[in-house]
């Protein structure tokens, strides 16, 4: 008898709705106050300090020892103020969390006392001990030690009594070890590049921008079954579990009534993220019972990436106060749908335009149709290598199930778009256009702000969609750091605003006229892009059949879809613009391989241990049960009679057997599959095993598994089912 999982459900039955934060303040009265932002750097820091720090935050570049002197003392005067005692540089290693060491401000003095000191060096600079965070090797031809350096663009906030200050993560001689240092190297570059393009239609933008709005989907689950189910805790995911009659089926949660307990969850972590500058606003239920979303107004690239991985950390730790445990994983759950995190994308400039919303006039819509199509054309170049960036073991259960964008890369643009494109192809001809075919032209780019305010054209299958004024990346997992995507598409767009320039240029050194130019190189694009172009249902068995004649990829798995991170296209790429050198590129690929495989295994360990220490005893018991019944009806019965009295219990006695020894047998062979991959020689190859040969045994057992739920004794059974862990009050 599990008394475990009764105990748990007692707890989940008597749970009532606690709210920590019961302000009546509005959000505007306190928002950013954990923050070290312009109100708090106008009151603390001087003039000069205020102007120093400005600039670094402008550029990017590096703050003056001597104001860092002053920074640092300003900052730890505001957050001694608000109590906090400690500090840490706050970094994204590759291991995909954030990560930080907190020291304390206080010094021992003579006199046995102490006093609180935090110097210029201390902000700007640490050497964390770098040898247990991934390296892709970089770390054992050189010293373990890596070092953190302050991040201006980011700002520094407190998060409980710590004051964290965002950096970047490098090695000792200056290779990447982090999300950050490449992602900060992908907007600079990009920021030129589309300067520069600019340049043809208005001279006032001198910078560019990126901007990131990204909406996180999650699954909460009550903390007493959580603790009794070791897969999840492991591994974020249920391994087995029988489908709940009632599931998705009536699409009834999605945008329903949200929870008493949730929504006080909500406002919790919607108050903490409020203090730290966090701009979440958007909350609403998911399609899945028991999955939710909230949503932020969209912010630069790198600060909106900073956000999101602090408001995961965030949401852990206050759904522990509501006795909730918050899952991110991309599919908790079998049977019912995963969480994505769409990434939703554009540009914009310092005069204040968003160079993917379309103008007003024939001239801003050039500009629009230039960022627009080269967008497309950089994805059409790179789909593999954007495929590549939203790869995980844990992704590679949504890509491609029918719930998820596909893994096959793909642009929708819209009907009304594409018409514009279209038109574009066949109006514009290599000769010399004459004054009417240009008005025309002029006419129908003219007529695209009012076309797309009507366009609710919403095509929720493609993995990359234009939605209006902005791209949005929808296969990027619920767990993801944005940044390795996001380092992806500045960077492809980048190279691909480079291009562009050059041909343009180049038209015009023959005398070609501008708009003409410009044209021409836009036509040449759509047509060379056609093929990524997907308006259809991206769900459908026809799409798959029709990408692989239009030659498109579609890398179902993980260790497939990461193997074009080292071609000598992405290479070239990555190098070409001072985003990653290729040793530093390799090293990532390592590490993705390697994180592959380890919760691979890690998962197939979990199965085993389950399978053996709770399922077949479990079962064993329930049979035992059973057999003690045919025993006692044997007994009472004559032989006629107990034929029929006994037959479902034997039938029972039968099935359980049955499956225990197909478990048993399996488990024990998947372990075996695991012997011979350990003993591979490269992160490829025990990837490729990991993938092929080990996982495909997670299915077969966990049918077995669910079958034996669906027929032994509820009481019994040892694991929360999904009927109880979906569905919150
Ligand atoms: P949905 O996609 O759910 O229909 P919206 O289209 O309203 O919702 O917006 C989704 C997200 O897109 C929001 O997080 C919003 O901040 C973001 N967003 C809106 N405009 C931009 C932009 N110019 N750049 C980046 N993100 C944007
Ligand atoms: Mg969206």
């Amino acid at each position: 008898m599990s008394t475990r999982r009764v105990l748990a459900m007692q707890d989940v039955v008597n749970r009532v709705p606690v709210e920590h934060n019961k302000t009546k303040l509005q959000v505007s009265q306190y928002y950013g106050s954990n923050v070290f932002g312009l109100d708090a750097m106008r009151e603390f820091l001087s003039e000069e300090a205020f102007e120093s720090i400005q600039q670094s935050m402008h550029r990017g570049s590096i703050v003056d020892r001597k104001m860092a002197d002053q920074v640092a003392a300003c900052m730890k005067a505001w957050a001694q103020g608000k109590g906090v005692t400690h500090y840490t540089h706050w970094f994204q290693p590759l291991s995909g969390a954030t990560a930080e060491k907190h020291d304390g401000f206080f010094e021992p003095i003579e006199g046995g006392r102490a006093i609180e000191r935090f110097s210029g060096n201390a902000l700007v600079q640490q050497e964390p001990d770098a040898s247990s965070f991934p390296s892709g090797g970089i770390r054992n031809t050189f010293e373990a030690r890596g070092y953190t350096a302050w991040d201006p663009t980011s700002p520094a906030f407190i998060w409980g009594n710590t004051l964290c200050i965002p950096t970047i993560f490098v090695s000792y001689t200056g290779e990447a070890l982090d999300f950050k240092t490449p992602l900060l190297k992908s907007l600079h570059a990009l920021d030129k590049a589309a300067t520069d393009v600019c340049q043809y239609f208005d001279k006032n933008v001198t910078k560019v921008i990126a901007t990131l709005g990204w909406e996180q989907e999650y699954f909460l689950v009550d903390s007493a079954l959580y603790h009794i189910r070791y897969d999840l805790q492991q591994t974020g995911r249920t391994l087995f579990g029988h489908a709940p009659a009632k599931g998705q089926q009536l699409e009834d949660h999605y945008w329903g009534s949200i929870p008493e307990r949730v929504s006080a969850y909500m406002r919790d972590f919607e108050y903490e993220a409020h203090l730290l500058g966090i701009p979440v606003r958007t909350r609403h239920n998911e399609v899945a019972p028991g999955q939710f979303e909230c949503a932020p107004v969209f912010e630069e690239v790198n600060l909106a990436v900073d956000h999101n991985l602090l408001l995961m950390d965030v949401m852990e730790k206050v759904a522990i106060r509501h006795n909730f445990r918050v899952l991110m994983h991309e599919k908790p759950y079998a049977g019912v749908n995963g969480s994505g995190k769409h990434n939703n994308w554009s540009l914009a400039t310092n005069t204040g335009k968003n160079l993917l919303s379309p103008g007003k006039t024939p001239k801003t819509n050039l500009q629009f149709l230039t960022f627009f199509v080269n967008t497309v054309k950089a994805v059409y170049e790179h789909a593999d290598l954007l495929r590549a960036s939203i790869a995980s073991a844990n992704n590679d259960h949504r890509l491609g199930a029918n719930e998820a964008p596909p893994a096959i890369m793909s642009v929708f643009l819209g009907e009304q778009l594409s018409r514009v494109l279209d038109d574009l192809e066949k109006s514009v001809h290599s000769g010399k256009m004459s004054p009417e075919e240009k008005t025309a032209l002029k006419m129908s780019i003219g007529r695209i702000p009012d076309i797309l305010m009507d366009n609710t054209d919403r095509n929720r299958t493609s993995p990359f969609a234009f939605t209006g004024n902005k791209f949005e990346f929808r296969a990027v997992g619920s767990t993801a750091n944005c940044g390795g995507p996001m380092t992806v598409l500045n960077a492809i767009v980048c190279e691909q605003l480079i291009q562009f320039k050059k041909d343009v240029d180049g038209l015009l050194e023959k005398e070609v006229e501008k708009d003409e130019a410009i044209f021409q190189t836009l036509k040449k694009y759509i047509i060379e892009s056609k093929r990524i172009r997907f308006e259809g249902n991206g769900y459908s068995e026809k799409w798959k059949a029709e990408a692989k004649k239009r030659g498109l990829s579609n890398f179902a798995t993980t260790p497939s879809a990461l193997d074009v991170m080292i071609s000598k296209k992405s290479l070239h790429l990555f190098e070409s613009l001072g985003i990653l050198n290729h040793r530093e590129q390799e090293a990532r690929y390592e590490i993705s391989l390697e994180t592959y495989t380890k919760k691979i295994q890690i998962e197939s360990r979990i199965i085993a241990d389950m399978v053996n220490n709770q399922i077949v005893p479990a079962a064993i018991s329930y049979q035992k049960v059973l057999v003690d019944n045919v025993n006692g009806l044997k007994n009472i019965f004559g032989a006629a009679e107990f034929k029929s009295a006994a037959e479902i219990q034997l039938n029972l006695i039968k099935e359980i057997s049955d499956r225990v020894n197909i478990i048993q047998k399996t488990a024990e062979a998947m372990r075996e599959e695991r012997k011979k991959a350990n003993l591979l020689d490269t992160a490829k190859k025990q990837a490729d095993v990991y993938c092929d040969k080990v996982k495909p045994y997670f299915e077969t057992i966990r049918y077995q598994v669910d079958k034996l739920e669906y027929i032994i004794d509820d009481a019994t059974w040892p694991l929360p089912k999904y009927r109880e862990m979906l569905y919150l009050r």
